[in-house]
């Protein structure tokens, strides 16, 4: 995995986050190993459901109220976040299942830990509205965050006039409501940012607001990434939006890492798609595959998006859990699979066995059987 000359800040190792809904499995994240470089910014991209959000709520204690289990490592700048949870809650040795000793006492450890964090670590969703109490104007959020601090006022209007309002005085006398919603994001942007975190996780943070303010928390994102002591999760389904400000990539498909690699790679595979395309390539070729069918598939339907034609999706919808069988969780998807082109050895293996991410170059990883190192 990527690491810079200023180390990691935050790394996980074996994340799990399990939930028993109903009676049934789901494993959200499964085994995800990440690290975000100090002063860096990781990318995360997968559609809904890929576990790319719940990855980094559950780490950080703030998943839904599902009975659940999250296991594995997360250390923050030296602090273990998930310290002591086998005395809480097991791991069933099978790996198909959790026992729950004590949920609440968990909680309650887990959140007196991420509690350290609070200054360290900002969150940025995609539903800013649902962070801003709707009765507070905007000017009471910041005095919360800011206060007893006598130059607050400054502060705030400091920090929404980097977002590009140009009368910060209104907004800060503006309840949520009175905001649209990409007005509402950039106040949360500002906000987020007020204190100087030294990581902010952004969550799909363009991905609900109008063209401009795109602009605007994009450009004030870029610019953030300047500071060295500054580090950044981004989080989305948009490879654009990745591609701006990020430089090590995870794909996640239905909780796993399916490929890691740095956004230059991405942009090599765009021209190497783009460059199949001019030449009128079959869709199913047998050249050597260098990258996983999913990371293709992203980067096709984003381009099929840009054109403003129609996503095709084979084999399976965008965004549930599922209960995991055997073999490779993309099968379902997969157009190598599905084509004829496939050895017939590597077909089988498909089937019965989940494919390990492996190393195939610096800074490369890959969970496929079918892909050339
Ligand atoms: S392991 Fe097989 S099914 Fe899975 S992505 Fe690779 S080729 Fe497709």
């Amino acid at each position: 995995m990527a690491a810079t000359a200023l180390g990691t800040l935050f790394r996980g190792r074996g994340v799990r986050t399990w939930f028993d809904a109903r009676g049934e499995l789901l494993r959200a994240v499964d085994g995800v190993d990440f690290e975000v470089p100090r002063g860096g910014a990781l990318g995360v991209v997968g559609e809904s459901g890929s576990g790319k959000t719940q990855l980094f709520l559950s780490v950080l204690g703030l998943t839904s109220g599902l009975p659940g289990i999250v296991a594995g490592t997360a250390e923050f700048d030296g602090l273990d976040l998930l310290e002591g949870i086998e005395d809480f809650i097991r791991l069933d040795p099978s790996g198909r299942g959790f026992e729950a000793l004590d949920t609440g006492g968990w909680r309650r450890r887990h959140q007196s830990r991420t509690k350290r964090l609070e200054s360290r670590v900002s969150l940025l969703f995609q539903e800013p509205r649902s962070a801003l109490l709707p009765y507070w104007t905007v000017q009471k959020h910041f005095k919360a965050v800011l206060a007893p601090a006598p130059d607050w006022r400054a502060r705030a209007e400091a920090a929404i006039g980097e977002l590009g309002f140009v009368d910060p005085g209104r907004v800060l006398g503006a309840l949520p409501e009175e905001l649209s919603g990409g007005e509402a994001q950039r106040v949360m942007l500002a906000l987020s940012m007020v204190l100087h975190p030294d990581l902010l996780i952004a969550d799909e943070p363009t991905t609900a607001v109008d063209a401009v303010s795109q602009t605007l928390i994009l450009d004030r994102l870029v610019a953030m990434r300047r500071d060295p002591d500054f580090s950044l999760v981004i989080i989305s389904h948009d490879l654009a939006v990745v591609k701006l400000l990020a430089g090590p990539v995870m794909v996640m498909f239905r909780g796993r890492v399916v490929e890691r690699l740095h956004v230059d790679d991405v942009r090599g595979l765009e021209s190497e798609l783009t460059l199949a395309d001019e030449a009128g390539s079959a869709p199913e070729d047998d050249r050597p595959h260098h990258h996983h069918p999913y990371t293709r598939e992203l980067l096709l339907s984003q381009a099929s998006r840009a054109a403003g034609l129609p996503i095709v999706v084979d084999g399976g919808g965008h965004g549930e859990l599922e209960a995991v069988s055997s073999g490779c969780r993309y099968r379902g998807r997969c157009q190598l699979f599905r084509g004829t082109t496939l050895d017939p050895a590597v077909r089988t293996r498909c089937e019965s066995d989940e494919p390990e991410l492996r190393e195939i170059g610096p800074d490369r990883s890959i969970a496929c059987w079918a892909v050339a190192p």
